[in-house]
This record gives C-alpha cells, sequence and structure tokens, in this order.
C-alpha cells in the first residue's frame, strides 16, 4: 500500500518540480527591451519599472544593462549561459562594448553579472561579485527578486555615474568572493515547497480514494470494508502530510470501514439476517489456528451467526503488522523470521550470503531461505535535491524602450556570480 503513495507521489512530483529551461538560442529577444523576463517571475508593473530604471541609465550614460531572468538554465552553468547571452545579444552602445546582462537563473539559486570588455576596468570581475552579494543574495533569500534586482540595478548606477562610489564595495566583504557554502531556503521558498508537496498528496489521497470507491462498488461488505481497512493508514498518512486537507478522505475510509464492517449481512443459507457476535464471545467460534492468529494480532476474525438456523460466518481482517507472514504449509498468518544469519560476509569485490530461518508458530514448520548479501559500495548514496520551485506571481512582461539596448560588442567571460 505504500508501494502505490509512493509511485503516485514519484510520478506526479517532478510534473511539479519541473522548471521551464532556456538557451541562449531560445531565449526569447526583444530588441527595445531592458528585461526579459520569458516566465514572468516579475510582475508586469515591476518589470516596467525595471525597464525604465535601465533605459534611463542608457540614456544618460550609454551603458546597457539587460536584466534577465529564467527559471533554470539547465545544465548550462549560469556564467557561461550569461556569457553566451551577451555574445549574441551584444548590449551595450555603438559598439563600445559597454553593456552588462545581469542573469537570474532561479533553479540555480544564482546570479550573474557578464559585462562587455568596455565596462570591465570599472566593473571587476570582483565587483560584480559583491553587488550581488550586497544587493541581490540578501533580498532574494527573502524571495524578493523585483528588490533584489532593484538594488542592483541601482548600485550600478551609481558606480557608473562615479566609479568612485565602488570604492566602498572594494573594501567591504560581508560575503568573500566565492560561493557560500549552503544555500538555505529561504522561508518563502520553504513555504511554496511545502505547499505544493501537500498539494500533491491531496491529490494523490483524492486519487486512491476514488478509485476505492469505484472499484468496491459491486462487492460484498466484508470486500468493502477490507479494502476501507487495508487503505485506512495510507489516507491517515496523507491527511498528515497534506496539512491536514486529506483529513475528509481519512474519515470518510473510516466511516466506511465501519459501515460495511458492521453492517448486518443475510445468511446464505436461510436469508435470515445474521447478529455478529462481540470481540469476547466470537473467539469460541474459532478453531484453533484462527484463535492463534487473534491472539498473535495477525488476523482480527469478526463471527457472524444467523438466529434462524445457527449457520457461522468467519470474516478475516488482516491487521497492519509486518512480523509474522503465512505459513506455505498450514496457510495459518503465524510464521516468522527467528534467525537471521551471514554465513559468507560481503566484501568491496564480492558479494555474500545469508540465511534466514522462519518459523511457523501453528505448525511449527520451519523454512531456511538462502540469499544474497550486495557487495559493499564505497559511496554514499547522494542526496535529492529539490530544486528551487520558484513560481513569480502572475503578469505581463515589461514593454520596450523606444532605444533599444542592443548593438554593443563582445564579452571576453567577464563578470561575477553569486548564489543565494
Ligand atoms: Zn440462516
Ligand atoms: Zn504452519
Amino acid at each position: 500500500m505504500t508501494r502505490i503513495l509512493f509511485i503516485l507521489l514519484t510520478t506526479l512530483l517532478p510534473i511539479v518540480a519541473f522548471a521551464q529551461e532556456y538557451t541562449p538560442e531560445t531565449l526569447p529577444f526583444d530588441p527595445r527591451s531592458f528585461v526579459c523576463d520569458p516566465a514572468h517571475e516579475l510582475s508586469g508593473q515591476e518589470a516596467a519599472q525595471i525597464n525604465s530604471t535601465l533605459k534611463g541609465i542608457k540614456d544618460k550614460y550609454t551603458v546597457a544593462i539587460v536584466a534577465v531572468i529564467v527559471p533554470s538554465t539547465g545544465d548550462m552553468a549560469p556564467a557561461e549561459f550569461a556569457t553566451e547571452l551577451f555574445n549574441k545579444w551584444k548590449p551595450g552602445a555603438d559598439n563600445k562594448d559597454n553593456g552588462a546582462i545581469i542573469l537570474v537563473a532561479l533553479e540555480q539559486h544564482r546570479a550573474f553579472i557578464a559585462t562587455g570588455y568596455g565596462l570591465e576596468g570599472v566593473f571587476t570581475d570582483a565587483l560584480c561579485t559583491r553587488i550581488l552579494n550586497k544587493y541581490f543574495v540578501p533580498e532574494m533569500k527573502k524571495g524578493r527578486l523585483y528588490d533584489g534586482l532593484n538594488a542592483t540595478v541601482g548600485a550600478m548606477s551609481n558606480i557608473i555615474a562615479d566609479p568612485a562610489n565602488a570604492e566602498e564595495l572594494r573594501s567591504d566583504t560581508p560575503y568573500g568572493d566565492g560561493r557560500p557554502m549552503e544555500a538555505p531556503l529561504s522561508s518563502y521558498q520553504f513555504w511554496q515547497i511545502v505547499f505544493w508537496v501537500a498539494s500533491m498528496i491531496f491529490i494523490v489521497s483524492a486519487i486512491i480514494f476514488f478509485v476505492d470507491l469505484f472499484s468496491t462498488r459491486r462487492k460484498t461488505n466484508f470486500e468493502k470494508a477490507t479494502v476501507w481497512k487495508k487503505h485506512l493508514p495510507i489516507f491517515w498518512l496523507c491527511a498528515a502530510f497534506s496539512i491536514g486537507s486529506g483529513l475528509i478522505f481519512a474519515l470518510l475510509a473510516l466511516i466506511f470501514r465501519n459501515y460495511y464492517r458492521n453492517k448486518r449481512v443475510r445468511c446464505d443459507t436461510c436469508g435470515h439476517k445474521m447478529n455478529k457476535l462481540s470481540e469476547e464471545k466470537d473467539n469460541e467460534m474459532l478453531n484453533a489456528a484462527q484463535d492463534l492468529e487473534e491472539r498473535l494480532n495477525t488476523i482480527d476474525y469478526d463471527v457472524w451467526v444467523c438466529p434462524q438456523c445457527g449457520t457461522i460466518e468467519r470474516f478475516p481482517f488482516p491487521t497492519a503488522q509486518k512480523v509474522y507472514s503465512k505459513c506455505p504449509k498450514c496457510h495459518t498468518v503465524a510464521r516468522r523470521l527467528v534467525v537471521d544469519k551471514t554465513l559468507i560476509p560481503a566484501t568491496t569485490r564480492r558479494a555474500g550470503e545469508g540465511e534466514r530461518v522462519y518459523r511457523c508458530e501453528y505448525c511449527h514448520d520451519e523454512s531456511h531461505i538462502r540469499y544474497k548479501i550486495p557487495r559493499k559500495e564505497n559511496n554514499a548514496a547522494g542526496a535529492a535535491v529539490l530544486g528551487g520551485i520558484a513560481a513569480g506571481s502572475m503578469g505581463r512582461g515589461g514593454g520596450g524602450g523606444f532605444s533599444g539596448p542592443f548593438g554593443g560588442g563582445m564579452s571576453g567571460g567577464g563578470g561575477g556570480g553569486a548564489s543565494w
């Protein structure tokens, strides 16, 4: 049953975690716009605001800065992506090479400022990194893309206006130049992930519920009760992990289980309605094997008796336990693992062998099962990384300026990046 949940989760989650990838080739190019935000991570108003600031810088100082926000750069490193994009779009005026691209790669949690040859004198690689670390990263940690971009553009504008303004940043190294050791999730991203996971689990829970409801519609009360009882732990689990939203299905499953388990059945022999015996009374109607199963708590029996003709019906409800399994000889659910020993230990060079002994507590039958112990591995399993699931607010992209930002020269791969 947990397998169903696992399969559903692993097939549904990647759909959610999927971030749109762009390459410098597939990124839509608008020669009039200073903001490229194909996935609308910024609202229309925010994009227009940044576009207008960048256009102001271009008009005043001829320096063309283009802000590019992509959900993901895929397999490409953001620095490589930004440099390639720079050489393709050539931001800057009149072949002065005085352009820059501020690239924000959300899934990669990294921003990069790529600069043209004409700006490298002022915007050194180290300065680009410091600008991002001081103005962009702190805002991104709070999930504020617009504020981060705005502050970054503001800082760059100050330095363009007077390169002496860069002095303060040069002496100031709050975060160092390198990538921080770890990039903690901002609380905004954390809650976004929690929300997505909870929604997915709610959907999974609903799917299981309706599949159960549909598939049991022509079944007997006993079969219906069995299915609801078997899946009830899944519904409780889903309720917990969907922050309570899946509780509705857990409660319905509980109601259905109790209803179908207690609904009076008709006697197969005479058609009279039967009576269910209490837990204490029903033990007398069980055989030795069934009695043992009840005592081991592997199967819970419901016993119904017909008051008219005395017919007895026993309905077995397996309990959720992993210790006992069905004995292959007497079919009692009373077989358990008693010995698990290593015969040949596994090494890093070859597989080993072990033996498990199972014994039935009812008929005392023993089975010896040999199994392979996999070869030891040296490396630890890699941790799964939940990518940044940063869905931006909906809105339209910013409009273009009258004089476009493009027409500049090459970047030699100059620039600096920072992660959040
Ligand atoms: Zn009867
Ligand atoms: Zn047995």
